[in-house]
This record gives C-alpha cells, structure tokens and sequence, in this order.
C-alpha cells in the first residue's frame, strides 16, 4: 500500500468538494484530507476512493460516502477525548476519522470478515485509539458505557433503545433511522436521566442495521 502525491492531489479535491456540499468543521477536514481513504478499498480503486460515492467493500456492505462521513462527523460534534461508540465499523474508515480527530473509540461490527480485515488495517495505520469488537451494536457495550457520543453507521428500523441507555447525561447520539430507503438522520441529545431531545435533519440511504453476529461458513 502506498500513498503517494497523486493520492494527495486527489485528496485535496475531494476536501474541497466537501467545504462546497457545506462541510465547515476544519477538523474533519483535516482529517480526511490526512487518511488515505484508498487504503480501505478494495486495491485498483484508487481513483474512485477519492469520488465523493459509497463503495463495496464485501459482503454487501458499503464504505459510506465521504460526504455522509463528514455530515454524521459534523452532527456528532466531536471533542478531543471524547468516548465515541461507534455502530458499524464496516471498512474501519469512519472509526479512523474519528480517532485522528483525538477522540477515543469503541467501534462494533457483526460481520466477522470485515472486523477482521478493519482489524488488521488499523493496526498497521494507528490512527489514535480505536478498539475494535465483534458484537451486535443493538446491545451496544456496557462494559465501558456511558459514552460521550455514539454514532450509527447502519440503519436503525427504529432507535435502539439500549444505546439511547449508553449515553451520558450531556451526550449525544447520531443516528439514522427509518424503513429501508427512507431514513432520516437524527441527533438524540440526553438531557437528562430521562429525558432527551430528538431534531430530525436530512434524508439519507444506509445498509440496514441487522440482529446477531453474522455466521461464516469458513472452516476453522
Ligand atoms: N462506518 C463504516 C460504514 C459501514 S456500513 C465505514 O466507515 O466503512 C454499515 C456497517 O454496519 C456494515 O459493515 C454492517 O455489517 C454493520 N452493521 C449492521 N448491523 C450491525 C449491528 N447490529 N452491529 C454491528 N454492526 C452492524
């Protein structure tokens, strides 16, 4: 894997197409313009790593769009230090973006394959701290809740009640939510013990979020 000036070059145009879609927060520039999203794809799609489009990444999952990630990033309004639980580490690029942005992660994804290969790729790039886990996000991680944030990256058929749990009182939970092909994005802010806030923004299209650790037919 390399990343050379041309990679570079590519990057420095997509940030700018995000800064004129309304992406503002420097820091998430910054840090897309820093991560070669490249590395996440399947090799031999240089190029298209650095249009602003989701793209196969196995198993019928999607890495998202560039611009999804800076929008879900903006929403998320990410301080350093942040305790960020992540839903659907997919390719392992968001959960990067989060962690060169100094906040730390705790990112879940239910297809095995795919954990492993983030796994693998994260380790080698060491973005920041990301923990990385094979679980079923609708259960969430109480070991180390309550978090500051929590982010969905798959669609919520409705918001899981367990994670809205998970959150600090002060935190903030983005997610999107809605049938298949209908979902909006949603910023969650708790209140308090029991009380939260709902604002329903823009419309967007996500893989949807699914029950259970997905089983391999690999052998051991
Ligand atoms: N954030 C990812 C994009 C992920 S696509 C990236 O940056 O590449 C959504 C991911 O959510 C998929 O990988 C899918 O397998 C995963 N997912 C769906 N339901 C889940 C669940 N219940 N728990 C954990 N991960 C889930």
């Amino acid at each position: 894997m390399e990343d050379s000036y041309y990679h570079k070059g590519l990057r420095k145009r997509l940030v700018e197409e995000l800064r004129k879609k309304g992406i503002r927060d420097e820091r998430i520039l910054a840090a897309m313009r820093a991560l070669p999203r490249h590395f996440f794809l399947p090799s031999g799609f240089e190029e298209q790593a650095y249009e602003d489009k989701p793209f196969p990444i196995g198993e019928g999952q999607t890495i998202s769009q560039p611009y999804t990630v800076a929008y879900q990033t903006q929403c998320l309004d990410v301080k350093e230090g942040d305790r960020v639980l992540e839903i659907g580490t997919g390719s392992g690029y968001q959960a990067a973006i989060l962690a060169l942005m100094g906040a730390k992660v705790y990112s879940l994804e239910r297809i095995p394959d795919l954990y492993e290969q983030a796994s693998h790729l994260l380790a080698r790039l060491r973005p920041g701290f990301v923990r990385l886990y094979l679980r079923d996000g609708f259960e969430g991680l109480p070991e180390h809740a309550p978090f500051d944030k929590i982010l969905i990256t798959a669609a919520a058929p409705q918001i899981p009640k367990k994670l809205l749990e998970q959150l600090k009182v002060g935190g903030r939970m983005v997610v999107p939510a809605g049938p298949s092909d209908h979902q909006y994005m949603y910023i969650i802010d708790r209140l308090s013990a029991n009380k939260y806030k709902t604002q329903k923004l823009e419309r967007f299209r996500f893989v949807p979020m699914l029950k259970g650790i997905k089983k391999t037919d690999k052998k051991p």
